[in-house]
């Protein structure tokens, strides 16, 4: 026989009825979100086939040549812009301080139910800015940073004057190259005049290539740049949230928001998706 064991509910007590206003949460969520460019990841189904005495099998690794996954084994799809309240962002020092640019930074974000998320899932941050310095080896005309390049509009005081608001408009921070036999050249890399960064937010080298001032393919540069901060899922707080609430008298099982934690990105290597470098589809109102 089954061990049933009902649960105890003194008189008095409602089941499962709690006093949360899904209405007003959603509200609370709504009123101090920031954009979101959110990517389903999924497992990307390429597969490498290998033919070992004559025999055909699928050896569960990922094409490395995959268009989709690039080797990584996850695809992103069904790019779109939602929004969610920040709750809090850092990045850790002491993970840094051991693995270098591997560090864990964490972002707690609230999002609406009709936006329950799944592992592997990627965010960018549409409203928000960081700074990424990367060691590149130029591999053709256009290059692919770890990250699309921001091209980040800004108001600073002149050099001569700190009262006097000037409009800047920057993307790259610092460019410096080394030569085929890896010394560094000295000779500050410009954009605008050495490279350009494209509408993908990648290097464009033609500029420097027409000047002898670009490294050549197979050389290394170092590179400082504006990004959008970017996130995949680590954890679910409250993996599904809904819960009975009476609404004028009436029971309803209502979808509450969920809340999810969000670590940088930088999962294996750099799979070629379509949102490569996500664009805000509309503004906050
Ligand atoms: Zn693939």
């Amino acid at each position: 026989m089954p061990l049933i064991i009902p649960p105890y509910i003194p008189e008095g007590y409602e089941e499962d009825v709690v006093d949360l206003d899904g209405g007003d949460i959603r509200g609370l969520v709504i009123g101090k979100s920031v954009r979101l460019w959110w990517e389903h990841g999924v497992p990307c189904p390429c597969r490498t086939y290998r033919t070992i005495n004559g025999r055909t099998n699928a050896t569960g690794e990922p094409q490395q040549t995959c268009t989709r996954c690039g080797g990584a084994g996850i695809m992103y799809v069904n790019g779109q812009q939602i929004i969610g309240a920040k709750a809090s962002t850092q990045d850790s020092l002491k993970l840094y301080a051991e693995l270098g640019p591997h560090a864990k930074g964490t972002m707690l974000v609230t999002l609406l139910p009709e936006h329950v998320a799944d592992h592997l899932d990627r965010y960018t941050l549409l409203d928000g800015c960081r700074t990424h310095s990367e060691l590149r080896k130029r591999k053709g005309t256009v290059d692919r940073l770890r990250y699309p390049v921001l091209t980040r509009e800004f108001t600073s005081g002149s050099e001569d004057d700190a009262s006097v608001a000037v409009q800047r408009s920057i993307g790259v921070q610092f460019c410096m190259a080394s030569d085929a036999e890896g010394t560094v050249t000295d000779v500050e890399l410009v954009e605008g005049v050495d490279f350009e960064v494209n509408a993908d937010g990648r290097i464009d080298w033609t500029l420097g290539d027409g000047l002898g001032t670009a490294p050549a393919v197979g050389e290394h540069y170092s590179i400082r740049y504006y990004a959008r901060p970017r996130f995949v899922l680590e954890d679910h707080i409250f993996l599904t949230r809904d819960l009975y609430v009476r609404d004028n008298g009436v029971l309803c099982l209502t979808a509450m928001p969920v809340k999810a934690l969000l670590v940088l990105d930088f999962l294996g290597g750099e799979p070629p998706v379509a949102d490569d470098n996500p664009q805000p589809t509309s503004a906050m109102e």
